[in-house]
């Protein structure tokens, strides 16, 4: 009996070891409520999507899997010769066989290695391609969503998804799923090879697996955990950090540096906690699993130690010192994939967390669509009529109640109203960015939703209130990548709205670098930049939003002269809080709270004596009371 008692010593550290982690397992609270991780989607159902990215591959794949046979192989091979050659050495020691066992192992491994490093090469290009082809889908996806759907998501996180989230899939594709089938052949292979060679020694190792499966069940549910809170503090990271960088100056003009400095740090600490837990989980899990395989090749030493010895017998079967050599060499074998196997799927998790995110993304329906009768709209000759229109941004919070105007081909309209009314609404609803609750918009009598969204908006040249410029050059920005206009036109569109005296003054002319955003030039100058992208494609209709705030006299003639020229152009919607912009419009209408009260001619509406005289008034008498100052300080 007392030549068990190492086994027995062993059996009770393993059993202690167990009940401390049953008894953390029992404690730990799963928050399911973290942010951002409700788990809604069948792994089946995910499974079922990314299989459809890697269909086209399968050649590879197979690949891949036909030169991991050679790799697995040698697993199961090498311990074998090994093997071999220790009972060779022991029996009748010739040097002959020991070289071709040499050169047979060598051959082997030389193969297995020439193999992993082509499937890990194969494994790498097909994962990019998936996962282009992922983030190919996804950006398309985001680009078919409406204004409304893009304003409920934050920017940071949609990044995260498109750079982070297929980025754990990526991994999926490249190292788990195959990584993991591997492990499960290699796992069930050593097994059937070690029951060959001795089933007492293999009954012994099996003793260690009930225990490997339960840490490996209580390391799952630590480390979900774990990487749950490291994605939801670096989607929030992101998100903060996307939206900070670009309210950048702001935070700078209103000295908050310190403050929006402590909130990212806040993220940040949150972040690297997270982080650590990871590490700790895996600090853990790691050591433990090796302690398990350590006490095996224990309990395999001193059982075959003994046999070696003493030629002693365990339940019947002799050991001899190849059996112990090779068996060592297994139980490396058998432990390392089921240690992998474990972290495998752990990453598995996290990879199927991420593609559920995207997915989720990708699942949201566009709200404005094409409908399946929708007309191609080749011309256009510039009417637009509102019909009792009623729009809602937010379900009940009408913006637009019962709008009705009626716009002429060539007419030049102008909307005035105090802020928040619904001037920029209406102009947004013509190209259809929102859909409206109740009434109709027509084209030249055509109900917009019948119309194919592409052409309707191809008929529009907008200019938005807020100038967007992206990086690139200015031609770029003017053309926003369409092809085929010549330069020549370019620099005419440019002539025309008075764009050319900026770009004159330039060293590359079309092609000076545009920052981010536009940063390196002027509101006023951005302003002319993308007058000029609305004509460029000689629009039908020109819908023109706030277009002279912030710019100085100079810059301010020269859009009035550019305005005036496009009042002739065609259709043109505009939107001024200036009036003495839109004194020559055929038409201007009073906006109130989303009712038009007041429609008519500049003079027209003077001769009322209603709310746009008074606006008119108002205006004058604060631009003469400035002149009258600029007198004051130039005597
Ligand atoms: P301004 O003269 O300041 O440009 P505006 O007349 O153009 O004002 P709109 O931008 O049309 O005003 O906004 C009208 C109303 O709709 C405002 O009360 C605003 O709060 C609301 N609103 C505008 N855009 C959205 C949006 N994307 N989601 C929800 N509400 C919005
Ligand atoms: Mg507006």
């Amino acid at each position: 009996m007392h030549e068990f008692y190492p086994l027995i010593a062993v059996g009770a550290v393993v059993g202690v070891l167990s009940l401390i982690f049953v008894a953390a397992y029992a404690m730990m609270k799963d928050k399911k409520t973290a942010i951002g991780f409700d788990r809604y989607m069948a792994d089946g159902e995910i499974l079922r999507r990314l299989f459809k990215y890697a269909k086209p591959y399968w050649p590879s794949f197979l690949a891949v899997l036909v030169l991991m046979g050679f790799s697995i192989a040698y697993d199961v091979i090498s311990p074998l010769i090994i093997g071999d050659i220790e009972e060779m050495i022991k029996q009748d020691f010739e040097l002959e066989p020991l070289f071709i066992y040499v050169a047979v192992y060598a051959s082997i491994l030389v193969v297995s290695l020439v193999c992993t490093y082509i499937h890990a090469i194969i494994l790498q290009k097909t994962g990019q391609k998936i996962l282009s082809s992922i983030r190919e889908d996804l950006f398309m996806h985001i680009e078919s969503l409406s204004h409304a759907q893009l304003s409920s998501i934050p920017v940071g996180k949609l990044v995260t998804r498109i750079t982070n989230d297929t980025n754990a899939i990526s991994m999926m594709f490249t190292n788990i799923l195959v990584n993991l089938v591997k492990n499960i052949f290699v796992i069930f292979v050593i097994l059937a090879a070690m029951l060959l060679l001795n089933y007492q020694l293999t009954l012994m190792i099996l003793c260690f697996v009930p225990f490997i499966i339960l840490f490996t069940v209580i390391f799952r549910k630590f480390s979900r955990r774990a990487y749950r809170n490291v994605k939801d503090a670096t989607t929030d990271i992101n998100t903060f950090t996307s939206e900070h960088l670009s309210g950048m100056k702001i935070i700078q003009i209103f000295n908050r540096e310190e403050r929006k400095q402590q909130e990212f740090e806040e993220r940040n600490r949150r972040l690297g906690r997270a982080k650590r837990q990871q590490i700790f989980v895996f600090g853990i899990f790691r050591p433990v699993v090796y302690m398990l395989y350590i006490s095996s090749v224990l309990c395999l030493l001193y059982l075959g130690g003994r046999g070696y010895i003493k030629d002693t017998v365990f339940l019947g079967q002799t050991i001899t010192s190849g059996t112990v050599v090779t068996f060592y060499m297994y139980i490396s074998k058998f432990f390392n994939p089921i240690q992998s196997l474990a972290e495998q799927f752990n990453w598995l998790q996290s990879a199927f967390a991420s593609a559920e995110k995207i997915f989720t993304v990708m699942d949201m329906e566009p709200q404005i669509v094409d409908s399946p009768d929708a007309i191609e709209l080749s011309e256009c000759k510039g009417n637009i009529e509102f019909k009792n229109v009623w729009f809602c941004y937010n379900e009940g919070e009408w913006i637009l109640r019962d709008v009705s105007f009626k716009v002429n081909a060539g007419e030049t309209v102008a909307f005035v109203g105090s802020t928040g009314s619904g001037k920029t609404t209406i102009l947004s609803l013509i190209c259809r960015n929102y859909d409206i609750q109740r009434g109709q918009i027509l084209i030249d009598g055509i109900d917009i939703k019948r119309i194919k969204i592409s052409s309707l908006r191809r008929q529009f040249g907008q200019m938005l209130q807020d100038v967007f410029l992206f990086s690139g050059t200015i031609r770029s920005n003017i053309l926003l990548r369409e092809e085929g206009i010549p330069d020549r036109e370019v620099l005419a569109a440019c002539k025309y709205v008075n764009a050319d005296k900026i770009i004159n003054r330039l060293e590359n002319g079309l092609d000076e670098e545009v920052r981010e955003r536009g940063n390196n030039f002027s509101a006023g100058q951005r302003q002319l930049i993308s007058f000029a992208r609305t004509i460029v494609h000689k629009p039908s209709v020109m819908i023109l939003d706030e277009a002279t705030a912030n710019i100085d006299t100079e810059t301010e003639l020269l859009i009035q002269d550019s305005l005036d020229r496009l009042m002739s152009f065609g259709t043109l919607l505009i939107v001024a809080h200036r009036l003495s912009t839109i004194r020559k419009a055929d038409r201007i209408i009073y906006l109130s709270h989303g009712q038009i009260k007041e429609q008519g001619s500049h003079e027209e509406l003077l001769r009322l004596r209603g709310r746009y005289y008074k606006l008119y008034m108002m205006q004058f008498d604060r631009e003469n009371s400035k002149k009258l100052q600029r007198l004051k300080n130039s005597t």
